[in-house]
């Protein structure tokens, strides 16, 4: 194949990609975000995507990465990831497609989403503050196992009562167990019975993110109201505003402020109330004083039934044995599974030919094999703080002295290789890191291993124990 036609069929795999966005976010969360988005090249099973500004990034990032990876492992299967980078040259991301930034359509604005806008009516799916809910993810979506029978009579229980009936509702559980899914299943549930009430539902990032800009902005009076005036308030992934001590701050009296009002609050971690690290007791108490639910790591019956529903949703045949050897092999969570079936589905509408279990096993190799080792960041971290003799704790810390620094990047690189997370999850996972730093610590190790032989024996060692 020519560079000028892989050029091409790339260029219109983005295109396509771009409009099936547009239908699923609507207008409005189009315009502010992914119009912003340009696409910069492929390189080996990645998909580089560039935007102006580091908020739009965080942005898409938190909202819609996952979504542009299924999307474009639908367009195209081999591919891995799809990461979003920063370049202030790269102005407004033009519709059309093309990759070719054009000074004359800058906006000069950054979106603001935040502040309710007049035209977010357009899109059904734009709730009060600008995150779009996810049409996918509702109640009837959720399938209900023994793991997550709990957490989700729980919020089906806030969703559908009148009342408060425990507050908080605290939803904790490890990535991809669908807590996030519960959450917008509630404010789809709440908004189709009780319109009347106003829900918001964002991220503890973007929580942030709007207290900062407007202490910058001094507009915190703003704020304060809006977050004030609803009647349920979720917050998604709260893990990310400990340590964060203002932040934190305000999380804490804006949510004492609703639970006085008698207002339903319901969040979600990927620990418990206790277990949150960098947060203060007294956060930690008050947040464990309604109904804890946690999501336990899926069974073997419920990936099953997962794979079923989809599949059945998506009307495409899938043999029972591909069913159950995916349930089998592909354990980590549910968007992993998500991934692995409509990356098959995908390579089978492409070649025009059924699934079956050999093409499954050929077209998830990579998977298959990250699933086989199943080295979990967290083990990553462990083990290399064992290896240095630092305290796991500074993995996360923001100590620069080279004495951590140094064991924090390998543990990086490892994460980079031995686990399918991309440079942003690992980055959070590393004390909520830029992913600019992974990338750097990655190639800092790479760096060293080359320059430096007992350190590259290091590095082998630690990652063939991990292998093990
Ligand atoms: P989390 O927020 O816990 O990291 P998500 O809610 O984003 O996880 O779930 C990841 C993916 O898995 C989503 O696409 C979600 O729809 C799907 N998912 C998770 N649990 C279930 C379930 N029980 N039934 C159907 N889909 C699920
Ligand atoms: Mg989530």
């Amino acid at each position: 194949m020519t560079v000028q036609t892989q050029n091409e069929q790339i260029q219109s795999q983005w295109a396509r990609v771009r409009g099936k966005l547009r239908a699923e976010m609507g207008e409005t969360a189009y315009r502010n975000w992914l119009k912003k988005l340009t696409l910069l090249q492929v390189r080996g099973q990645e998909v580089e995507l560039a935007v102006p500004t580091r908020f739009v990034r965080d942005w898409i990032i938190s909202h819609y990465q996952d979504r542009l990876r299924t999307l474009w492992q639908a367009e195209n299967p081999t591919l891995r990831g799809v990461e979003v980078i920063v370049d202030s040259n790269c102005l407004a991301g033009p519709a059309d497609g093309k990759t070719t930034a054009r000074a004359a359509e800058m906006d000069p604005s950054v979106a603001a989403p935040e502040i309710a806008r007049k035209d977010s009516a357009e899109t059904p799916a734009a709730n009060f503050f600008g995150a779009a809910l996810d049409p996918r993810l509702t109640f009837e979506d959720f399938v209900v196992g023994k793991s997550n029978e709990l957490a989700y009579a729980a919020a089906y229980r806030v969703a559908d009562s009148k009342t408060v009936p425990f507050n908080p509702l605290f939803l904790y559980g490890g990535v991809g167990l669908g807590k996030t899914h519960l959450m917008h299943a509630i404010a789809w549930h709440i908004r189709k019975k009780s319109p009347e009430r106003r829900v918001i539902y964002l991220s503890a990032e973007k929580f942030m993110y709007q207290f900062v800009r407007a202490l910058r902005d001094k507009n915190t009076m703003a704020f304060k109201e809006q977050f004030r005036s609803v009647d349920v308030l979720m917050i998604d992934d709260v893990q990310f505003i400990s340590g964060k001590d203002s932040t934190q701050e305000e999380f804490f009296h804006t949510f004492n402020a609703l639970v006085d009002q008698n207002r339903q609050v319901v969040i979600s971690a990927d620990k418990s109330p206790s277990d949150l690290e960098g947060m203060e007791e007294r956060m930690k108490s008050r947040l464990g004083w309604g109904l804890v639910a946690d999501i336990h790591p899926t069974t073997y019956e419920l990936r099953l039934g997962i794979l079923q529903a989809k599949a059945e949703r998506m009307k495409i045949e899938t043999p029972p044995k591909v069913m159950e050897f995916l349930a089998h092999k592909i354990t980590s969570n549910v968007r992993e599974l998500e991934g692995a079936l409509n990356r098959i589905m995908a390579h089978s509408q492409l070649v025009g030919r059924p699934i079956t279990l050999e093409t499954t096993q050929e077209v998830l190799h990579d998977l298959l094999r990250a699933n086989d080792r199943r080295v979990t960041i967290e083990e990553i971290q462990k083990r290399v703080a064992e290896h240095f003799n630092i305290k796991v704790s500074d993995m996360h810390s923001a100590r620069r002295s080279r004495a951590v620094a140094r064991p924090r990047q390998v543990a990086m690189y490892l994460a980079k290789q031995l686990t399918p997370r991309s440079l942003p999850e690992i980055g959070r996972k590393f004390g909520g890191r830029d992913h600019t730093t992974v990338m750097h610590a990655v190639r800092k190790v790479d760096e060293l291993r080359a320059a430096d032989a007992s350190f590259a024996e290091d590095v082998e060692l630690l990652r063939r124990m991990l292998e093990g």
